[in-house]
C-alpha cells in the first residue's frame, strides 16, 4: 500500500465509526505562549481536555503535522543518525471528548492493524500501566481485562510510569496509556531473541507504533492526582513509521514518504544512498529537514533569531552543513527539494502547492547566506590556527565562533583534526552550558493550582461590542516569572479584554469595585480561556467589579487593526494578488505588516499604496462585521483567509467596502475614525517578504511635528537659507572639488617622497633597504611601495606610520628576493608588530601590522635590517 492511501485508509476506518476527519492544525503555533510547535495531535484540542471548550464533535479523527526538536529521542542533533526517528512527522489519531473509552479505543485499534492492515497478530506486542505507588493508582485492571480478550497473556508487557503513563506537562489531564509495539525482524532473529524481551530497549526493528492515552485524571500543582468528570481518548500513531510497517521495509526512510526524497538528494549532489554511513546520515538529515523547513515556511513561520523562527533556522542550517561538510556542496541546492516534497505531500497538504515558489526563495536565500557564513568561519579558524601556540585549540575561542558567527562546533573539530590539531571540548562544553543556564534562568517560570471560584460564562468575550462590564472572577492562580517576578493570572466571568493575538496586542486596564482598583497589564488566550495579568489579587475575591478597558490605547489599535486591512487590499490591488499576509504586528501607537512580493517597493508604489489607503479612509466605509457565519461561506463571498492560521467551522469576517477578511481583531466603526495613515518604513524580512511600517491618527500628528521641526534645524544650521535643498547640494559639490584637490595634493606629495627615499635607500649585502617612518595614510604607503619596487630590483623596504593615534607597519619585498632569499614580508610584520602592540599578516610580497602603539615603531624600524644581515 503506498504512504497516500495508508493515510486515506485510516482516516476512512474511524469515519465508518461515527468520526469526523478534521483537518491538521498549523504546525506552527502563533498564539499559544506555553508552546512553539504542534508536538503531538493533542495540541490543537487541549482546551477540550481542560474542559474550557464543549466540542461539536464528540469523535474525530485526523493526520496532525508534527515537530519535535527536543526530548528523549528527539534532540535536534541525533536525527539523521539513526533511521527511525524525525523531526517533522504526521501524527494519525482518534479522539474522543467524554464519549466512548478504554473498550472501544483498545477494539478498533486492533481491528484497524490486524484486520484491515492486516499486520501479523504474532508481531505484536502490547503494554498496561503497571500502577504507581507515589500516585497511589493500581495496575489498569480495566485495560488488561479487554486486552486478554483479543492477545495472549504472554504478549502484554506492565510498563512503568515512565512507559505507560502520559501527561500533558507538569500540570493538567494525564492518565495512563497502552502502547502496541511491533516486532519486523527477521523469523531467524525472532528465534534467536523474543520480541517481547527488547520492547522498549530502543530496538530499530522492535518499535512502538500506537500509543493509546486513556485520560481519567488532573495533575494538580502539589503532583497529586484527582479523577477527571469526563474521560477522553487521545491516541497518536507515526504515520512514517506505520508506512515502514506495511511496506515492509527497515527503515523509515526507505518508505515511499522518503525514497524520491533520497534519489532526488542523490541526484542533486551526485551521491549514493548506501556507499558510506556518513553519507548515509547526511542525505537522511537533509531529507528529513527539508520536510520540517518547509512546511513552517508555509505556515508562515520564517528563520530567524529568535523563538520559533530560530529553531527553524538552525534545522535548516543543519541540513546545509551535512550537505557541505559530507556530501561537498558548495552551493545552494535545498531549496531544489521543494518541488519533490510538494510532490509527495501536496495533496493532503495544499499549502505546499500554493506557497512553492516563496519556500523555495527563503530556503534559498538562507542556504546562501550560511554558506557565506562557513566561508567566513574557515578563514577566522584558519586565523586562529596560525595563531595557537600550542596543538591544542582553545574551546573558549571554538564556542566564539559557535555562538557569534553560527559556524558548527563539529565542523571545527573535523577541520583541526585534519590539520592535525586538536580541540579542548570540554571548554567548549563548559561554555555552552554557562550560556544554556543564562537563557533557562531568563525564561523559567512555575505556576501554582487553578482556584475556581465561578463558571466561565459561553460567550465570555464581550469586547467587540462593551468596553467595561460587570464581571466576577471565575478563577486565578499565583505565577513566578522571572521577568515580573510575582503576577497572579485571572480568568473572569465575562470579559470586555480582547486578548493577545492575531498580531493585535493584548488590552490593559483595570478592575475596580468601590474605591479598589487593580491594574490589568496584559491580556493573553491560552486553551481558549482569556487570562488577565495583574500585579496584585482583589482583597474581596468573590465580589463583584467593574472590568475597565483603556479605551484610548483601545481605540488607536483598532485604526491600525482596521489599516492593516486597507494597507493589505491596497497591497494586492496595486502590487498584484500574489500579496499573501505572512504576519502583523498592531499597537497603539505603530503598525506593521509582513507580505510576500519579490522586490522592493519603489517610492512611487509606496506612494500609490499609501494614497489608496488614504482615499479608503477619505470614503468613510463603515464596518460590516459578520460574528458568526460559516466559514465556506464567508470564503464564498470573497473573504481572505490566511495561511497557517486555524480557523473553526463557524467564522468572523470584517468587511470595509471591498476589503473582506477572517479576523477576531478590534475595528473602527467607520474607517474616516483612522484620520490618516502614513509608511514610516519599507524592508526586507527575508528574501521574498517585505516589510511596511506605518502609523495613523495622532502617531501621524506626532510625526509631521517631527518632521517640521527637523527641517526647521536644518534650515537653522544652513543659515535659514531660503531652499535648503538647494544649499545642502551647493554644500555636496563643495566637498567633492576640496576631496580633489586632496587627492591632488597627495599625489605630489608622495612623488617628492619618492625621489627623496630613492636618495635613502643603502645597498646592504646586495640587496636594496630601507626602513623609514613616513607621514602618508595606509593607501599613500601601499601606492609608494609598489611603485618603488616597478623601479628598484632586490628591494626590501619597511614603513612605519602614524595615523589617529594607531601605528600602521607596512613590509615590501620584491618578489626574487622573496624566493632567493627565503624573505616573507608576512612574517616580517607578524614579527614586529610585538613592538607596536599589535599584529597582522598579508602576502609573502606585501604585507601589514596595525597596533596600538605607535610609540614602538622605531624600535621596529631598527630590527629590521636584522632580517637581510
Ligand atoms: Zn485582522
Amino acid at each position: 500500500m503506498k504512504s497516500q492511501e495508508i493515510r486515506k485508509s485510516f482516516l476512512e476506518f474511524f469515519q465508518g465509526k461515527s468520526h469526523s476527519i478534521v483537518p491538521s492544525a498549523p504546525m506552527v503555533l502563533k498564539d499559544d505562549p506555553s508552546l512553539m510547535f504542534t508536538n503531538a495531535g493533542m495540541v490543537q484540542f487541549k482546551e477540550f481536555f481542560l474542559g474550557n471548550s464543549v466540542p461539536k464533535n464528540t469523535r474525530v479523527t485526523d493526520s496532525q503535522k508534527c515537530l519535535r526538536v527536543s526530548g528523549k529521542h528527539n534532540d535536534l542533533e541525533e536525527v539523521g543518525h539513526d533511521t527511525y526517528h524525525h523531526t517533522m512527522f504526521e501524527m494519525l489519531g482518534n479522539w474522543s471528548f467524554g464519549d466512548y473509552f478504554k473498550e472501544e479505543a483498545i477494539n478498533w485499534a486492533w481491528e484497524l492493524l490486524t484486520h484491515k492492515f492486516k499486520i501479523d497478530k504474532d508481531s505484536l506486542y502490547v503494554s498496561v500501566f503497571e500502577g504507581s505507588e507515589e500516585d497511589g493508582v493500581g495496575l489498569d485492571t480495566e485495560a488488561l481485562e479487554i486486552w486478554k480478550k483479543i492477545v495472549p497473556e504472554d504478549r502484554i508487557i506492565y510498563g512503568n510510569k515512565k512507559d505507560n503513563f502520559w501527561e500533558m506537562g507538569d500540570q493538567g489531564p494525564c492518565g495512563p496509556c497502552s502502547e502496541i509495539h511491533v516486532d519486523i525482524r527477521s523469523p531467524e532473529e525472532k528465534a534467536e531473541k523474543p520480541g517481547k524481551e527488547l520492547v522498549n530497549a530502543d530496538h530499530p526493528q522492535v518499535v512502538e507504533i500506537w500509543n493509546l492515552v486513556f485520560m481519567q485524571f488532573n495533575r494538580k500543582a502539589d503532583g497529586s492526582l484527582e479523577e477527571l468528570p469526563a474521560k477522553h481518548i487521545d491516541t497518536g500513531m507515526g504515520f512514517e513509521r506505520l508506512c515502514m510497517v506495511m511496506q515492509g521495509k527497515q527503515s523509515n526512510y526507505d518508505t515511499d514518504v522518503f525514497t524520491p526524497l533520497i534519489t532526488e538528494i542523490e541526484k542533486i549532489t551526485n551521491s549514493s544512498y548506501g556507499t558510506s554511513e556518513e553519507t548515509n546520515i547526511a542525505i537522511r538529515v537533509i531529507a528529513d529537514h527539508v520536510r520540517a523547513v518547509a512546511f513552517s515556511i508555509a505556515d508562515g513561520q520564517l528563520p530567524s533569531n529568535t523563538g520559533a523562527g530560530y529553531v527553524i533556522r538552525r534545522i535548516l542550517r543543519r541540513a546545509i552543513r551535512y550537505g557541505f561538510t559530507f556530501l561537498n556542496t558548495k552551493e545552494p541546492f535545498i531549496y531544489k527539494l521543494v518541488d519533490c516534497t510538494k510532490s509527495q505531500m501536496g495533496e493532503a497538504f495544499p499549502e505546499l502547492v500554493k506557497q512553492q515558489q516563496l519556500i523555495e526563495n527563503v530556503i534559498k536565500e538562507e542556504e546562501l547566506s550560511f554558506l557565506r557564513t562557513l566561508e567566513q568561519g574557515l578563514v577566522m579558524l584558519e586565523n586562529i590556527v596560525t595563531q595557537s601556540k600550542d596543538k591544542e585549540i582553545s574551546g573558549v575561542k571554538a564556542f566564539e565562533l559557535y555562538d557569534t558567527f553560527g559556524f558548527p562546533i563539529d565542523l571545527t573539530a573535523l577541520i583541526l583534526k585534519e590539520k592535525g590539531y586538536s580541540l579542548n571540548i570540554a571548554e567548549f562544553e563548559a561554555e555552552l552550558k554557562k550560556q544554556k543556564e543564562r537563557s533557562r534562568a531568563a525564561t523559567q517560570v512555575s505556576s501554582g493550582d487553578w482556584e475556581e471560584i465561578n463558571e466561565v460564562d459561553e460567550d465570555a468575550f464581550v469586547g467587540y461590542d462593551q468596553l467595561e462590564t460587570q464581571v466576577k472572577i471565575a478563577k486565578y492562580r499565583k505565577v513566578e516569572t522571572k521577568k515580573q517576578g510575582t503576577l497572579y493570572q485571572i480568568v473572569f466571568t465575562k470579559t470586555p479584554f480582547y486578548p493577545e493575538g492575531g498580531g493585535q496586542v493584548g488590552d490593559k486596564g483595570y478592575l475596580t469595585s468601590g474605591e479598589e482598583k487593580i491594574s490589568i497589564i496584559d491580556t493573553k488566550k491560552e486553551s481558549n480561556q482569556i487570562i488577565h495579568f495583574a500585579k496584585k489579587l482583589p482583597q474581596n475575591i468573590s465580589g463583584s467589579f467593574t472590568a475597565v478597558v483603556d479605551a484610548s490605547a483601545r481605540t488607536k489599535t483598532a485604526a491600525n487593526h482596521t489599516a492593516t486591512h486597507l494597507l493589505h487590499q491596497a497591497l494586492r490591488h496595486i502590487l498584484g494578488t500574489h500579496v499573501e499576509q505572512k504576519g502583523s504586528m498592531v499597537q497603539p501607537n505603530y503598525m506593521r505588516f509582513d507580505f510576500s512580493h519579490f522586490s522592493k517597493l519603489s517610492s512611487e508604489e509606496i506612494e500609490k499604496v499609501e494614497q489608496f489607503v488614504n482615499d479608503r479612509i477619505q470614503e468613510g466605509l463603515q464596518l460590516e462585521e459578520q460574528r458568526n457565519i460559516a466559514y465556506q461561506h464567508a470564503l464564498d463571498q470573497g473573504a481572505i483567509a490566511l495561511f497557517g492560521e486555524k480557523y473553526g467551522d463557524s467564522v468572523r469576517a470584517i468587511r470595509f467596502g471591498e476589503s473582506m477578511e477572517l479576523c477576531g481583531g478590534t475595528h473602527v466603526k467607520n474607517t474616516a475614525d483612522i484620520w490618516y495613515f502614513k509608511i514610516t518604513g519599507e524592508s526586507a524580512v527575508a528574501s521574498g517578504i517585505r516589510r511596511i511600517e506605518a502609523i495613523t491618527g495622532d502617531a501621524v500628528k506626532e510625526y509631521f511635528t517631527k518632521q517640521t521641526e527637523l527641517l526647521e534645524e536644518v534650515q537653522g544650521l544652513l543659515k535659514n537659507a531660503k531652499d535648503p535643498v538647494k544649499a545642502i547640494s551647493g554644500l555636496q559639490d563643495e566637498n567633492a572639488d576640496l576631496k580633489k584637490q586632496v587627492e591632488a595634493l597627495l599625489k605630489d606629495k608622495t612623488k617628492n617622497l619618492k625621489s627623496e627615499i630613492k636618495n635613502e635607500i643603502q645597498e646592504i649585502n646586495g640587496i636594496q633597504f630601507l626602513a623609514k617612518k613616513v607621514d602618508l595614510d595606509a593607501g599613500g604607503i601601499k601606492d609608494l611601495a609598489f611603485q618603488l619596487g616597478g623601479e628598484i630590483d632586490d628591494l626590501f623596504l619597511l614603513f612605519g606610520t602614524e595615523q589617529k593615534g594607531k601605528a600602521l607597519l607596512s613590509c615590501y619585498i620584491s618578489k626574487e628576493l622573496v624566493e632567493t632569499k627565503d624573505l616573507n614580508a608576512g612574517t616580517i610584520v607578524r614579527e614586529l608588530g610585538k613592538y607596536i602592540q599589535g599584529g597582522g599578516g598579508g602576502q609573502p610580497f606585501f604585507a601589514t601590522a596595525g597596533g596600538k602603539n605607535p610609540a614602538g615603531i622605531p624600535e621596529a624600524l631598527k630590527e629590521a635590517k636584522k632580517y637581510i644581515e
